[in-house]
């Protein structure tokens, strides 16, 4: 019997893998003497730091709270002005917000769905006040082109936090996203559907001593413990900035930590979907994201777009409904994302330029299921699917 007939179909988009293994380190934590920060939160840092080869590593407990935090760091403050991509999730934008600083977007590469040099260049060029921060954005797991833009913004004094959050084992020139060689902050998310799962949870790195002691002074409410040598008063505690609790549990760290060990299969799987992706909707009307040889992306999501010379006057509104066939077969498509200036919240601020190329994306693109457990006959049922939209039977 094939999926469709069963009529339990259920596929999302993305999902985490928990195992036995998993379990077992969570239930260690819980039988242990820390719930909070305790012994796996550092250990689950190291892990990251020696993946990812970058000396300091913050670990809080989300993406959201690590790129506040990373804003903060930076001193982006009222009056300044962050930039990211009109394409990402919102929490790009909103630590620009959260320090009261005036937030603007930079157009996609039609190519690549990220910021390229060309379209920051673009932007600077006809931009009267530049950024402080630009938070670049690695979509769907394919890195930016860090050099380039890292030049560009030496050259402009613009400060770079690269949103890590699909990227998690993606590798830009052979480095791991997240080692800052062209950045000054990276964040990481492991939301359960990113490329590994803490529950809630992510990690701020950087190659830079005083950013990572301001870091980790803010992740729990500026307060700054001395060792104890005061002996009138060893209750002795001060706190010597505004922080905040962002911090991860130990709960969550060990099983960071675990999920770790399974990484580099998780990798491997999703760009073997990906693979088959490519050579199973070869030959219609969709086009993919371009990856530059000198990348490999970590596939957190799988997007595909309908091709812009595709529609007719007769035969229009292919997005929405080959969307809407694929939801009917139990597929749970998505798009990531709609431009970030079209929330309501953002309209708020006034008048955005269009970014016409991250508008045309909006326009044509739908996300594919992709995570490790996707199964064969799962992947199938989407191929057909599409397929049989476009009218062509079989894989
Ligand atoms: C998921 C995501 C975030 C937020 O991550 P959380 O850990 O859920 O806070 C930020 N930016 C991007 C691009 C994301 O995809």
């Amino acid at each position: 019997m094939n999926l469709k007939e069963d009529n339990q179909i259920n596929i999302p988009y993305g999902k985490q893998h928990i195992d036995a293994s998993d379990r077992k380190a969570v239930l260690e934590v819980l039988r242990s003497d820390f719930l909070t920060t305790g012994p796996k939160v550092p250990q689950f840092e190291q892990c990251l730091s020696r993946l990812i080869d970058i000396e300091y590593v913050t670990a809080v407990n989300s993406a959201t709270s690590g790129l506040h935090l990373a804003c903060l760091a930076l001193g982006l403050g009222k009056g300044d002005l962050l930039w990211t991509s009109a394409i990402s999730f919102v929490a790009s934008a909103n630590c620009g917000v959260y320090c009261g600083a005036k937030v603007d977007f930079v157009d996609i590469c039609k190519e690549t769905f990220n910021i390229s040099a060309k379209t920051l260049l673009n932007k600077i060029k006809s931009s009267e006040k530049l950024p402080n921060v630009l938070v670049l954005v690695h979509l769907c797991g394919l890195p930016s082109d860090l050099e380039e833009i890292h030049k560009i913004c030496k050259k402009y004094n613009i400060k770079i936090i690269e949103d890590a959050s699909h990227s998690l084992g993606a590798k830009y020139k052979n480095s791991y996203v997240g080692n800052c060689k062209y950045s000054d902050i990276s964040v990481f998310s492991f939301h359960p559907v990113k490329m590994i799962t803490t529950g809630e949870g992510g990690a701020i790195t950087t190659r830079s001593k005083a950013l990572d002691k301001k870091l980790k002074l803010l992740r729990s409410h500026g307060i700054f413990r001395k060792p104890i040598e005061d002996h009138k008063r060893p209750w002795f505690y001060d706190q010597i900035d505004l922080g905040f609790n962002y911090r991860m549990n130990d709960i969550e760290a060990a099983l960071g930590i675990n999920q770790l060990k399974r990484l580099k299969l998780f990798l491997k799987e999703r760009n073997k979907i990906a693979t088959r992706y490519y050579q199973k909707l070869n030959n219609l009307p969709i086009s993919f994201q371009t990856i530059p040889s000198d990348s490999l992306s970590s596939y957190h999501l799988f997007v595909i777009q309908i091709r812009s010379d595709y529609e007719t006057p007769n035969f229009k509104d292919t997005r929405l409904r080959l969307f809407q066939h694929l939801l009917d077969n139990g597929i749970q498509v998505n798009l990531h994302y709609m431009p970030i200036y079209q929330h309501s919240f953002y309209k708020k601020f006034g008048n955005y330029e269009s970014c016409t190329n991250a508008e045309d994306y909006c326009s044509r693109s739908i996300s594919l299921p992709i995570y490790y457990g996707l199964s064969k006959k799962q992947q199938n049922h989407v191929i057909e699917s599409i397929k049989e939209f476009f009218h062509i039977k079989g894989l």
